[in-house]
């Protein structure tokens, strides 16, 4: 099989696994909460990977909590701010090409704490408009401003520097959904000025279900959990820790900051490599959107739908993506694409591939060959 959705889910690494066997087979063991040497080994463990991760980002450990991934860092960081915002009507600020993990808390943001969600506009560029940001805050005074750093189906960056010093400007809380970032580009949080940083562990080489939320220290003070139990996590985020997921996730952490910048270069190449093949066999008729992100390329064939090509690669045995993995089997074009101006019809001719550490030149090639033949194919049979 040729695996090239590495934004949706990547390999765990054998670095990590080997870190992680001792706890799964039994032969570490032990409750981090427990004062026993048991419980002991096994808070080391979790403040050994808080270091590394803490260390990807640029943080203090003491600014890391836990949590089950992107998904829920990004949960926590909202709903904690909501619930510790005291009363009137309470705004936040976000962009229309968020993940869903963000932009489906605006019901539940609304029902619970009358909060709106205000949409600053997104540039064809797919970066977000830092005039229309301003004239946001100037407007509507958010106390929270959620932006992601770089996007999961077009890779684009976002200036966040930038953003930042506007959101310092108007006093707005930054918080940032760096889960396609993280491990694949430098990030650190002082540097890009946020005060909140959504981060998972397997989109760099940890198993799923492990992740963290990166909250400011003068920040932590005020605020409110999510999830309610232990004093677990700095009383932020309570239940027993997912030892073996932690210690699985500082190896990668630890392999990201090693390998980022040699990862980027192979990934450049692949990209390179496919864009040429792909233009070699259909030219002009391809598109290319977004771009940021070396390891995510999306690619629009006009007239070829994306869900007939996703199951012609797979019958080949190569798993593409139509739009992000979590919208996939929406009949809906990407909600980002269009944010960029990009038409519907379009955006339900655009795939998404991903490269990832496990990915190969050969692999790269063969895909993109089979991607072109099997597009020909498609407009053949609606010809
Ligand atoms: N945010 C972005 C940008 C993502 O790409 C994803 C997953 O694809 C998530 C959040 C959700 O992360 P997780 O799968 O760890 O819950």
């Amino acid at each position: 099989m040729i695996y090239l959705d590495h934004a949706a889910t990547t390999p765990v690494l054998p670095s990590a696994y080997e870190k992680m066997k001792p706890w799964l087979d039994g032969s570490m063991i032990g409750n981090p909460s427990s004062i026993h040497s048991a419980g002991k080994q096994a808070h080391m463990a979790v403040e050994d990977a808080r270091e590394k991760v803490a260390k990807l980002i640029g943080a203090k450990p003491e600014e890391i909590i836990f949590t089950s991934g992107g998904t829920e860092s990004d949960n926590l960081a909202l709903q904690g701010v909501a619930s510790s915002a005291h009363d009137g009507l309470w705004v936040f600020l976000s962009s229309g090409i968020e993940h869903h993990a963000i932009l489906n808390q605006e019901a539940l943001l609304r029902k619970k704490y009358g909060t709106a969600l205000i949409q600053v506009k997104t540039m064809s560029d797919g970066t977000v408009d830092l005039e229309d940001l301003q004239l946001c805050l100037r407007i509507y005074g958010p106390e929270l401003v959620s932006i992601m750093l770089a996007n999961n189906e077009t890779g684009v960056i976002q200036p966040m520097q930038e953003i930042a010093q506007l959101c310092e400007r108007y006093g707005t809380l930054l918080h940032t959904d760096a889960v396609q970032a993280v491990g694949h580009i430098p990030v650190d949080v002082n540097r890009l000025g946020v005060d909140m940083l959504s981060l998972s562990g397997h989109k760099f080489g940890a198993p799923d279900g492990i992740g963290a939320l990166y909250i400011r220290k003068e920040i932590q003070a005020g605020f409110h959990p999510v999830i309610c139990g232990g004093g677990q996590e700095h009383g932020i985020r309570a239940g027993t820790e997912n030892v073996a997921a932690i210690v699985g996730f500082g190896a990668a952490a630890e392999w990201a900051l090693e390998s980022m910048a040699s990862e980027e270069i192979a990934y450049c190449g692949h990209r390179d490599a496919f864009v040429r093949a792909i233009n070699a066999e259909l030219g002009e008729e391809v598109r290319i959107n977004g771009g940021g992100l070396q390891n995510i390329l999306n690619i629009t064939i006009p007239g070829v739908q994306s869900e007939a090509l996703l199951l012609m690669m797979d019958a080949n045995d190569v798993c593409i993506s139509a739009a992000s993995a979590c919208s996939a089997g929406s009949p809906q074009p990407s909600h980002v694409l269009t944010a960029m101006g990009i038409s519907g019809e379009d955006a339900n001719c655009t795939v998404r591939i991903s490269f990832g550490h496990t990915t190969t030149r050969n692999e790269v090639v063969k895909a993109a060959w089979l991607l072109a033949k099997n597009a020909k194919r498609i407009r053949s049979m609606y010809r």
